[in-house]
This record gives C-alpha cells, sequence and structure tokens, in this order.
C-alpha cells in the first residue's frame, strides 16, 4: 500500500511538530529541485504494510498575498493530489472562520475517493468535556469529513490511531 497524504491548515496549528512525529524523526527533505509538478515530496515514512508519502506544494512558500496568508499556508494546490488529507486544528481555538473557509475547499476541490480526516491538535490544552461538542460541531457542519481525531502532537497522544487511519484508507 502507499499513497500521497497532504497536512493542511492554519499557520501554528502543528502541522510541522506532526509530520515529525509522524516521520519519527526531524524533517527530511527528500526533494529540493525546482518545481516541476504541483507537489513536492517533504517526507516519506516506511512501514512494514504501507508507504506514506507526505506532500508539500510550490504555493506554500509564497507570502505575496498579504491578505491571505492563511491560504498560502495551507496550499490549495496539493489537494486534487491527495489521497488522504489531514486537516489539522488547534483544540484550544476551536473551529475558527478561517478553519470553515478552508474546509469549504477542501470539500469543494477534493477528488471523489480523497479521504478527510480532521485532525484535532493540541489536545494537552483543552478539558476533555470541551472536546465532544467540538467533535459534534464539525461532523455536522461538514459531512464529508471520514475521520475527527484528536490528538497532542507533542506528547504523541493518539498518533498511532491517526498512523492506522491513514493506512486503513491508503
Ligand atoms: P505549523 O505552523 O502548523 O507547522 O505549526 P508548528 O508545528 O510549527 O507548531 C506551532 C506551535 O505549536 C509550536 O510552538 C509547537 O510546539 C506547538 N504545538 C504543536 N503541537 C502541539 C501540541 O500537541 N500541544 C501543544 N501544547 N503545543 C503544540
Ligand atoms: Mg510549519
Amino acid at each position: 500500500k502507499s499513497g500521497y497524504v497532504a497536512i493542511l491548515g492554519r499557520p501554528n496549528v502543528g502541522k510541522s511538530t506532526l509530520l515529525n512525529s509522524l516521520l519519527g524523526t526531524k524533517v527530511a527533505i527528500v526533494t529540493d529541485k525546482p518545481q516541476t509538478t504541483r507537489h513536492r515530496i517533504i517526507g516519506v515514512k516506511h512501514m512494514e504494510d504501507a508507504q506514506i508519502v507526505f506532500l508539500d506544494t510550490p504555493g506554500i512558500h509564497k507570502e505575496k498575498f498579504e491578505l491571505n496568508k492563511y491560504m498560502n499556508e495551507i496550499a490549495f494546490s496539493v489537494i486534487p493530489d491527495a489521497d488522504v488529507i489531514l486537516f489539522l486544528i488547534d483544540a484550544r481555538e476551536g473551529l475558527t472562520e478561517a478553519d470553515r473557509k478552508i474546509l469549504e475547499r477542501i470539500g469543494q476541490e477534493k477528488r471523489k475517493d480523497t479521504k478527510v480526516i480532521v485532525v484535532i491538535n493540541k489536545i494537552d490544552g483543552v478539558k476533555k468535556e470541551e472536546l465532544l461538542p467540538l467533535i459534534d460541531q464539525i461532523s455536522k457542519e461538514f459531512p464529508f469529513v471520514d475521520e475527527i481525531v484528536p490528538i497532542s502532537a507533542t506528547r504523541g497522544t493518539n498518533l498511532d490511531r491517526l498512523l492506522d487511519l491513514i493506512v486503513k484508507y491508503l
């Protein structure tokens, strides 16, 4: 099994931290060549039963459009290439308006067979009782979302479950 996984979300929600944790090392830049396709491989995780290729996009480093900085960061151009999309939010902030805008676009631009996992990160910063209403809200507002997984990227909480789900969806 193998496939492409894109990690999207606003700045500071913990995308780089999660990638590092999932890879088990500091981010390995596999290729630093100039952009020839829409995406660029930023890391590969090899497992017994699967190979997961994490994608970056050309748009991600451009900060030209100051008004829509978060859009640059989330790099919409990767959406059609992804087999699995991990959309990260910050548990302490809940679902923000910016998060909603990004999720709407993911819903519009993803392939039909692409799985979307909403990852609620930084759960070390909230009470357990706050998570259930947030999970309810996300699944009601965005029915195309396949799974919602609460994690802590820094503490490693629930990362094994997230990885299992990714492999299941590849
Ligand atoms: P990115 O901009 O989405 O790539 O976010 P980073 O990975 O750079 O993380 C932004 C900040 O959030 C850093 O200070 C991280 O240490 C912190 N952070 C990431 N994951 C967690 C988490 O699970 N819990 C807490 N408390 N902080 C986190
Ligand atoms: Mg980052």
